[in-house]
Order: structure tokens, then sequence, then C-alpha cells
């Protein structure tokens, strides 16, 4: 996050979006505990050989319905999230009250400002005001440059592409400038494109929302729909001239290396020396566009759209962005519509865990200090050092079996592998916030002061050497990630707690939560993706022609198996909607990278310990419980709504196909199991990459 990087990071799980609300009744309680390896989720009516996922979480997802302030719960990733995220209330509530150090006092006012709703809705649309007049006094469309200029510049929300620095994907050395389209409100370009019913609904009730906005804004409905009408046509141009999720995931897709002069050209109408100089950016001659297309259409859109249109659609967005900070009759029609109609969403999401997750965004390293001080022991740390060490050893050994793979460019993979850099819980050094300044009575101000922050921050590393320890995660983050450009494997302390790392439960069941995931991320260097860059981290090819063939073919595979899978089931009106094998890719050939290279490091532990993988407890071999507990990783509910949005937008499967989908491509698990050879987890023939 500290990066705001234009080439993206691969994660483990997608970030669990918080719902902007009002305030909710609920008072912060203490979690249920998050446990590891778990006898009652397992659903003993089921034959695991023909659905693993419903026999290892079919009890869990009968007795644990979707709370009615979530899109989806899962048995991991939501229970720890929410102790990680109490345990963080209760530091920032405190620090709130009775802060003991300037950076308590910091973090505490930043919370204690988002909390305060009563001020929040005394205060109306006045906070706003200064961008509402910017917006106001645009003359001419060309002067756009310098008007989003001067919004950025203050912090205001400012629309229609994203502009930071980024290592060169060519040379990971640099840190050069780079840009890249933006602008969209609903959550992917396909909700303005596709034709289908569903989707002409979600317009309709966009539309409306955006109506609602504007006239608790203080338009006139007959103007709040010609604005919104606006709104509509320039959003859908722009999701139109947008590149799609999947074509992005192409490293070459978003690498063009333009000059300034070149930028000028393709988007003539756009002042983009106004905004560099109103953003503050350093000299630069080239600079990364990452979706030409999208500038030369912006161009085009500049010379056809009205100056009014403009203005509503940067109204629109000031109070969409704002949202969240505005009186309570903003908030709930925002949640109204992008939480309960989008997502399925029943009651808004407690203010207390917006402004936790939203002052960790905000000061991530100030807050995460105190809290590893607290839940992070040093002997945590030395475990998982153990940990990836096995599974940097494990991947090695399943390199030189690659039946495939040439002996060249196993040598090739085998120096990527060393050159992996691990980071474990939290950063060496932290960053410091004096620059940054919290009032405690002004949290829309709070918000504007951060974001203009954070890009200073991003900004100030143009032209400079890369500096390695930065962190893209917090502390207290449930996830984990990978790197292409750094080529390193991060793990945040938030996920090195049970479920997925227990020190008092048998190796089997830790290799197959943490031991995967660690796993999951070495393998992202490995695949489509991951695998275009070198060790150093740049875009240069490393397999000889005839491996990358035989990659793709392997590849292809996975795309065709996954993109067969089901997310959410057909209704009369509605076709069912299937997972993106494209999109999906990169993480499922984690997933099933993972889950092969964990297995090869649990049986060289246990051999080192003498231990027998067909030893039993709880009725379960080791080999059975390494599979359930992988399994039990994935154990979740999720809305429909949230199902079919994800679909489209989330790089990762859902729970049950990560679990399915990885085991049935993995031969080990159907004979720890007795399957028969041809049942559904135990195909005849199926997919391995790595
Ligand atoms: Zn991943």
């Amino acid at each position: 996050m500290n990066r705001a990087s234009l080439a993206p990071l691969l994660l483990l799980s997608v970030g669990i979006a918080l719902a902007q609300a009002p305030a909710g009744e609920q008072k912060p309680a203490p979690p249920a505990e998050a446990r590891s390896f778990d006898l009652t989720a397992i659903d003993k009516t089921a034959d695991p050989c023909t659905d693993f996922y419903q026999y290892a979480c079919g009890n869990w997802d009968k007795s644990n319905p979707i709370p009615s302030d979530q899109t989806r719960w899962a048995r991991s990733f939501s229970l720890l999230g929410e102790r990680n995220r109490y345990l963080l209330w209760e530091e920032l509530d405190a620090a709130a009250k009775n802060p003991k150090s300037p950076l308590e006092k910091k973090y505490g006012d930043y919370f204690a400002a988002c909390m305060d709703t009563a001020l929040i809705d005394k205060e109306g649309m006045a906070p706003l005001k200064p961008a509402m007049d910017r917006i106001e006094s645009l003359t001419d469309a060309h002067k756009l440059g310098e008007l989003i200029g001067e919004l950025a510049e203050h912090g205001d929300p400012a629309p229609l592409f994203r502009f930071g620095v980024q290592q060169d994907e060519k040379d990971a050395s640099q840190q050069i400038a780079g840009i890249s389209q933006g602008g969209l409100s609903l959550p992917d370009r396909d909700y303005y494109i596709n034709d289908s019913k569903r989707f002409q609904t979600i317009r309709q009730q966009y539309h409306d929302h955006v109506t609602k906005m504007f006239t608790l804004a203080g338009d006139s409905p007959e103007q709040a729909a010609k604005e919104t009408d606006a709104v509509l046509t320039i959003e859908t141009a722009l999701a139109k001239a947008s590149t799609s999720r999947t074509d992005l995931r192409e490293p070459e897709n978003r690498y063009h290396i333009y000059t300034l002069a070149d930028l000028e050209k393709l988007t003539p109408d756009f002042d983009f020396n106004a905004y560099f100089k109103d953003v503050n950016v350093g000299h630069f001659d080239t600079l990364n566009v990452a979706t030409p297309n999208f500038f030369k259409s912006l161009n085009d859109l500049i010379g056809s759209e009205p100056v009014d249109a403009w203005k509503s659609y940067l109204r629109w967005q000031t109070l969409h962005a704002s949202a969240a900070e505005l009186p309570k009759d903003f908030r709930d029609e925002n949640f109204d519509f992008f939480e309960k109609t989008l997502a399925g969403q029943k009651e808004p999401t407690p203010r207390w865990r917006q402004c936790t997750a939203q002052t960790d965004r905000a000061l991530g390293e100030a807050v995460g200090q105190d809290w590893v001080k607290q839940h992070f022991p040093p002997k945590a740390k030395a475990s998982m050092d153990q940990l990836v060490a096995a599974l940097e050893k494990a991947l090695g050994e399943d390199i030189q079996t690659l039946p495939w793979m040439s002996d060249e460019t196993k040598k090739a993979a085998e120096e990527k592998l060393n050159e992996i850099r691990n980071k474990i819980g939290y950063p060496d050094h932290w960053r410091n916030y004096d620059a940054l300044t919290v009032k405690r009575d002004d949290p829309l101000g709070n918000m504007h002061r951060e974001a203009v922050f954070q890009r200073n921050f991003n900004l100030a590393h143009l032209g400079k050497p890369v500096n390695e320890k930065e962190w893209g995660m917090t502390p207290p983050t449930v996830n984990a990630y990978y790197n292409p450009s750094l080529n390193d494997i991060n793990f945040p302390a938030g996920i090195l707690q049970p479920p997925f790392f227990d020190p008092n439960v048998d190796p089997a069941v830790n290799f197959g939560g943490i031991g995967v995931v660690i796993g999951h991320e070495m393998t992202h260097g490995f695949d489509d993706e991951g695998s275009k860059y070198d060790g150093k981290g740049n875009l240069r090819e490393w397999q000889t022609a005839d491996d990358r063939k035989q990659f793709v073919e392997r590849t292809d595979c996975e795309v065709k198996e996954y993109g067969g899978f089901e997310a959410a089931p057909a209704h009369a009106d509605t076709p069912a909607a299937h997972l993106n094998g494209k999109l999906t890719l990169g993480e499922n050939t984690a997933d099933n990278g993972g889950l092969r290279i964990a297995y090869i490091a649990l049986l060289d532990t246990l051999a080192k310990e003498g231990k027998s993988i067909d030893e039993t407890i709880d009725g379960y071999t080791e080999k059975q419980r390494y599979f359930l507990g992988f399994a039990q990783v994935w154990c979740q509910n999720q809305t429909e709504q949230s199902a079919r949005q994800a679909a489209l937008t989330d790089s990762h499967s859902p729970g049950r196909w990560r679990t399915n989908g990885a085991v049935q491509n993995f031969d080990e698990f159907g004979k720890a199991f007795s399957c028969k050879k041809g049942q559904p987890m135990y195909p005849e023939n199926s997919c391995r990459v790595w």
C-alpha cells in the first residue's frame, strides 16, 4: 500500500473490503478464537473423493452463516482478521482516550476523528466546499489538467488516472514515473459494457444511486438526473477505453516507455505539465504509460464532452470518494448501493471497524509498531525462518524433478529461486509520520492530508535507489504477497498465527496452513506472470523457447480447468457465473505449486524428526491431516452477489475451488484418501505446471 504501486503485487487473498457505512449500534466484542484443526468442521456424510471441500468444510459452512455486516465469512481469513482488528481497535481506542506518546496521540486522534459521526453530521457539506468551488470554476474542458492537478495538490479526490513512481519493469534498479487508467466507480469495466439483463439492471440502480447522491448534495431532481446522465456517459467511455484486468496481467501489456513529448502528443488536450507541477514530482524525461489507448481516448472525450459534463463527473467523484466522511444520509445511500445492492451485505459495517481499518491504512506502520510488540513474539519469527528454508529446499527439489523442463531452464529457475528474498513479520525500519498533520476535529481533512502524504512518500522514490526493505502491507494484515520487481515474499505478522501457524499442533497441520501459504508466494515467482521476470526483478525471458511453449501448454490446462468451475448458480433470468480461468491463472498456479511443495517439505521435515507420514491422530493420518489443514484454511460462505462480483474482479478463485482445484491436480491427495482413479478428486488426467 505505501508504494501506490502501478505494477500489482501478487497477494494470497483478496483484501476483504470494508463498507463505507453509517455508525452501527454494535459495540466491539472479543471475537471467537480461530482454531487450527477442526474436527467439527468436517461433513462426514460427504465423500472426500467426490468433493473434498464439502468433506473438509461442509459442517463449518452449515453452522457459520455470513454475519449480516459481511459479504463473505471465511473460517481463517475472517476469524483471524476480526481478531487482529479487534486487538488493533483496543489499541486505537486507548490511544484516543489516553495517548502515552506523540505517535499514539497521532493515530489516536486520527481514529477519534473518524469515529466522530456527530461532528460529521453537523458539518454537512461544508468540508467539501473548497473542492466543489474548484470544480465549479472550470470554464473549459481543456483546462482539466490544471483542475485535476489542483485537486490532487490538496488531497481532494482526483480521478481519471493513477500516477506514481514504480520500478522500471525492464531495469528493476531504476525507479521511474508511471501512469495508468482509472476514473471508474463501479467495480469493473464490464459493469458499464456488458449487455446482459443483470448488468442493465445494475446500471439502472447505479443511475438511481448517483441521482440520489446529487439530490442529497442539494440539486433539484431534474438537475441531478441530467448530471447523472453526464456521469454515465463519461464513465462508460472510460470503461470502453480501459484495458481489461485479464489483459493487464500480461506485463508486456502495461509497459510502454514514452517521452514527455510523446505523452503530450498522445493526450494534447490534457495539460500534464500543469498536473505534474501541482503534484510536485521531480524532473523526469520518460515515463511508463501503462495503457496508451486509454489516454488517447481520454483526449477524444475531452474534445467531445461539454465542460458542464466534466463538472458533473468531478462533483460525483468527489461525493463518491468522500461518502464515508459525509452526513448519515450520504453514508446510508452509499451503503445501500455499493454494499447492499452490489455485494449482498445486509447491515452496514460498524463504524469502529471502518475507522480501525482506515487508521491502519493511513498510519499502519505507526499503529503496527505497538501491535507487533504485543502480538508477535520473536520466537514466531525464528520458526518462520525455518519453515521458509524448508519450502525453498522443497521447491528446488520439485524443479529438479520436473519431467518437461530442460536442464538449462532448470538451472535458470534455481538461480531465480536462490535470489528470492524473504520478509517476515514487519519492517526493520518504521516509516516516519512527522510530515503528516492529524487534527482531531477534521476527519475529511485528515484523509486529504494523508492522501498528499502517501503521494509525496511515493513520488520521493523517483530516480532514487530501490529500498528493498519497504513493505506493501501493514503488520496486522492477514495476507501475504510476492512482488515480482523485488523478487521477494512477504508475510506480515498478522497471518503468522492460528489457524495458519500454531506451535501447538502437529507439523502436518502447519504445513497444510502456513506451509502452503509460503509455497504459494514462492510459486508466484514462477506463475504465468511472475515467470516473465528474472531473479533481479527484470522483465526478461529466462526459459528456452521450447520450455516456454511447454509451460504455456501446462498453464492453458489450468485456464480451461478453472474456467469450468461455477462461481454462482443460474436463475430464471440470470445465467450461471463461471470463473475466468485467465484472470485467476496466476493464483491457481500458486495454489497448485504451494500444495505440492509444502507436501514435499512436510515429508522432509517428518523424516528428519524420525516420524511417519502414516502416523494417526484423531483418526486421520498425517497425510490426511495435511490436506484437511489446507482445505480448512478455505472454508467460507459468501453472498451470491459478492461471488458474482468476485468472479469478474478477483484474481483469486473462491475457497471451494482453491481446495478442489488444487487437490484434484495432485495425485498424493487421491492416494492419501484411498480414492479410486477416475473419481472427481483423483482424475485420470490432471493439470500440473510446477
Ligand atoms: Zn497469490
